[in-house]
């Protein structure tokens, strides 16, 4: 598999794509003949035995939302899966608001999924005789608490690396942020995974009391979006960069950052079909943004036929690595972490706050959109702001608004972790925006 892997990410766009289909069809046939829920949408959407599979008829195929994923629960399962893709495996998602979804994947696809985890390690050149530090939430709430974490004798299953590597350790990111400071010092580990929320407010704090593990090459970052600022942020703070991944729970690895370009995430063809989507339902150009759409391609169990992840993403060019991957340059948040003004424009914010630690002893930051006019900015603080440094934040903020909206700052002990495990810079709360 890695094999192909390595072959296969060389291929011209062209020669991806149709291998892609070629998956592809069998796929749809398997869901159309196993899956009463597929074989009806299929049929609506006018597709048919022995009809041409291409573009055009594909998008012809509605986008299926995390909604009906819910409300469809077991429809959406195969009762025939084919022996060779293995056994079944559940997967639960908490979702971001709380709203769990299930999915059900197989030991073949769970093996794809594998097989482009050590692409990424093999892309990034790590040296997998490191130590390797992980920081993260943990589904059992007893897991790898501090103050020190679990030791692990390699970095992950023998299935992902199947070869001898170093030693591993990770810590529950129940830990504060002081704490895994500490730990992270103790540790001094050559690789740390972590949340690029959580690294922020860790790189941040390490910067300012000066703490820098001194053998520490490489951090990567899983789960959300990575602000450029964070890139910078750790660079400055501990001189090494960061791998960026992008992915969902309910599918696995989406793209990797591509080892030449740091700023180019390149689609995971060969396991995954990603479309980026414009409002009226047509495929995103380079410099375009648009929703994500996605396919994976070898989940039999539980086929997802153009799955909205949720996110967003801006399409990039052909990568100048000479990989024919597809390329995003960003992948942006949730439609609940935009920004909408009164005029019904929709933005992801930025705070500016690189600064935030210069004006006032801020250790996290929140921001809550309460109307169109109103932000709350929650504020976790080393001790309460004077009136002069509230006035000088605010002023500071308001230059990276597109708006002066009035805001409100609230101190609070700790900002708190979504439901999916994340620390979100900004939530909106504006239920229905005004239509653009
Ligand atoms: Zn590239």
């Amino acid at each position: 598999m890695q094999h192909r892997l390595q072959d296969s990410q060389w291929w011209r766009p062209e020669r991806l794509r149709q291998a892609q289909f070629e998956q592809l069809k069998a796929l749809l046939r398997h869901a159309a003949a196993t899956i009463p829920f597929y074989a009806e949408r299929l049929q609506q959407a006018g597709f048919h035995r022995g009809m041409v599979l291409d573009e055009a008829s594909w998008s012809q195929l509605p986008v299926l939302t995390r909604p009906e994923v819910q409300a469809a629960g077991n429809k959406l399962l195969s009762k025939d899966l084919p022996e060779h893709h293995g056994r079944r495996h559940e997967i639960r998602t908490s979702g971001s608001t709380g709203q769990p979804v299930r999915i059900v994947t197989s030991d073949l696809a769970q093996t794809w999924f594998r097989a482009v985890g050590l692409r990424e390690a093999l892309w990034q050149q790590r040296d997998f005789s490191g130590f390797f530090a992980v920081i993260r939430k943990f589904e059992r709430s007893d897991m790898a608490l501090p103050p020190d974490g679990e030791d692990l004798p390699r970095w992950g299953d023998q299935r992902t690396y199947p070869f001898p590597t170093g030693k591993a350790a990770r810590l529950s990111l129940l830990a504060s942020v002081a704490q895994q400071a500490d730990w992270l010092m103790r540790k001094n580990p050559h690789y740390l995974l972590t949340y690029p929320s959580n690294l922020a407010a860790l790189a941040q704090y390490c910067g300012d009391a000066g703490m820098r593990p001194s053998n520490l090459r490489q951090v990567l970052s899983i789960a959300e979006l990575l602000p450029p600022e964070t890139r910078t942020l750790v660079r400055e703070t501990w001189g090494v960069s960061i791998a960026d991944v992008y992915s969902c729970k309910e599918i696995g690895y989406l793209a990797l950052q591509c080892p030449a370009r740091e700023n180019h995430l390149h689609v995971q063809s060969e396991t995954v079909l990603l479309e980026v989507l414009d409002e009226q339902g047509r495929a995103c150009r380079p410099g375009e943004v648009g929703r994500v759409v996605v396919t994976p391609l070898f989940n039999f169990a539980m086929p997802l036929l153009r799955y909205a992840v949720g996110d967003y993403a801006k399409v990039g060019a052909l990568c100048d690595c000479g990989r024919g991957l597809p390329v995003l340059e960003q992948v942006q948040g949730r439609v609940r972490n935009m920004l909408t003004t009164p005029d019904g424009g929709r933005y992801w914010p930025s705070f500016g706050s690189r600064r935030f630690r210069e004006i006032a002893p801020i250790r996290q930051h929140q921001f809550v959109q309460k109307s169109l006019q109103r932000l709350q900015g929650r504020l976790a603080v080393e001790r309460p702001l004077t009136p002069e440094e509230e006035t000088t934040l605010r002023a500071h903020i308001l230059t990276r608004l597109p708006i002066p909206f009035e805001i409100d700052f609230v101190y609070v002990d700790e900002i708190p972790i979504s439901a999916a495990g994340k620390l979100e810079n900004f939530i909106s709360e504006i239920d229905n925006p005004p239509p653009r």
